[in-house]
């Protein structure tokens, strides 16, 4: 199947979370926005001065060389009174331009003169000042009335600033989407339970439950991790039932095979539902997609089951299971932007399934080729700062152009 259809297929089952939680502004980093935030004010809320210097009336000073009487001071916070003809206000960077004011001299085309006898100091002013300079108009970031941030957009810190510009304490949010992970593979060990020396033949330790556990948090999720499953069916079965109740979606890794050790597939398709794809990317190609019915609450958890090898794990998760979490929190962006980039690289041999090919950026501008892509080795996704997506049967020459995604979009 190829992958653009697997992730329609995956979508069309993905309906988004019910349900929106107001959580503090501090808090919404990485969450996605549950309705339109619409402004009540004007970001600036009044006219202000960009610079320390000057607020005068333009018209007073048409021709450099001007000379007015400083009559006030204005400091961020603070309001002036009404400017006069050939008055001038002494202003602060933020502070209300007074009324009758239109412009901004800064401070350093200003020049104070010596007090006259009145005790009113006067400034000349070295150039002609153009109505509006150094003013920030109200209104000029945010017009009342006006959608400032939509809906399914996915909040970052610029937008919590842009939020908290407008008053904003609290955020209307969709759930956290609430996920089961764990592995299966009877050769699993887990760091810390065994150190290295006394690791029994045949063993490894569990590397994908590392670096899903931190990509599902960057996804917003909730992880309940539920370690490691051994291959067995009726431990496999025990597992998704408990998983299935408080979940929206259950993760595993590994067991997704047709091999006979391979228990997944049965004990989902027990409980609910499965469909194993195969899928034509490396790395990757096995992916099995369904869901466990909840035995004492209504309604269905979603399964994925991603393929055990560490690579392939990695990329599946980045190109299926993040938009499938992005979905089910009513984003509107799924996919990540891609770059059209040189490779500094040959790639004679074309795959007949599309590949992604792991890669990382050189100081030329081009991008250099880690030399092991087989999916079984971690090292060239850590060495690597994205992949080259590469149509099935594609070769590359050096210099060809080809199209870069990089993992730093995909991890935000
Ligand atoms: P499987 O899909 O279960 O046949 O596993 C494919 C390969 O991935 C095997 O070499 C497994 O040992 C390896 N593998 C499976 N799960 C993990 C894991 N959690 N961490 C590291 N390697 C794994
Ligand atoms: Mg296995």
């Amino acid at each position: 199947m190829p992958l653009d259809d697997a992730l329609a297929r995956l979508l069309a089952h993905i309906n988004p979370l019910t349900g929106t939680e107001s959580v503090a502004t501090f808090d919404a980093d990485g969450r996605v926005l549950a309705r339109d935030i619409v402004s009540d004010l004007q970001v600036p809320a009044f006219d202000n001065s960009a610079m320390d210097g000057y607020a005068v009336r333009s018209a007073d000073v048409a021709a450099p060389g001007s000379v007015l009487r400083v009559t006030q001071r204005i400091a961020a916070g603070h309001t002036g009174q009404a400017l006069q003809a050939g008055e001038a206000a002494r202003i602060f960077t933020g502070a209300p331009v007074p009324p009758g004011a239109d412009a901004v001299v800064m401070q350093e085309e200003a020049e104070v003169l010596a007090a006259p006898a009145d005790g009113v100091p006067q400034v000349r002013l070295s150039s002609a000042v153009r109505a509006g300079q150094w003013v920030r108009r109200s209104g000029e970031d945010v017009t009342r009335g006006t959608t400032v941030l939509a809906a399914g957009l996915r909040l970052g810190p610029a937008e919590l600033g842009l939020a908290a510009s407008l008053g904003l304490s609290h955020l209307p949010v969709a759930p956290r989407p609430r996920v089961a992970l764990f592995s299966t593979g009877d050769e699993l060990v887990m760091p810390g339970d065994v150190p290295p020396e006394a690791l029994p033949p045949g063993a490894i330790y569990n590397s994908n439950r590392f670096f899903l556990k931190a990509l599902l948090h960057r996804m917003g999720c909730e992880v309940s991790d539920l370690g490691i499953v051994p291959d067995q069916r009726d431990a496999t079965v025990a597992a998704l039932k408990t998983a299935a109740d408080h979940h929206d979606l259950i993760l595993t890794s590994g067991g997704v095979s047709v091999g006979e050790e391979d228990h997944v597939k049965p004990a989902v398709q027990a409980l609910g539902q499965l469909d194993l794809w195969q899928i034509s990317m490396k790395p990757g190609k096995p992916l099995a997609y369904g869901h466990v019915r909840r035995s004492t609450q209504p309604g269905l958890a979603h399964f994925v089951g991603l393929p055990g090898n560490p690579v392939s794990s990695y990329i599946t998760f980045l190109l299926m299971v993040r938009p499938l979490l992005l979905q089910l929190q009513g984003a509107s962006r799924l996919m990540v932007p891609s770059l059209q980039l040189p490779a500094h690289f040959d790639w004679p041999k074309g795959d007949k399934r599309r590949e992604f090919l792991r890669v990382r950026r050189n100081d030329q501008g081009g991008l250099d080729l880690f030399p092991n892509q087989s999916s079984g080795v971690l090292t060239s996704v850590a060495w690597g700062d994205g992949v080259v997506d590469n149509p099935a049967g594609q070769t590359i020459a050096h210099g060809d152009v080809v199209r870069f995604l990089p993992f730093a979009e995909w991890l935000s």
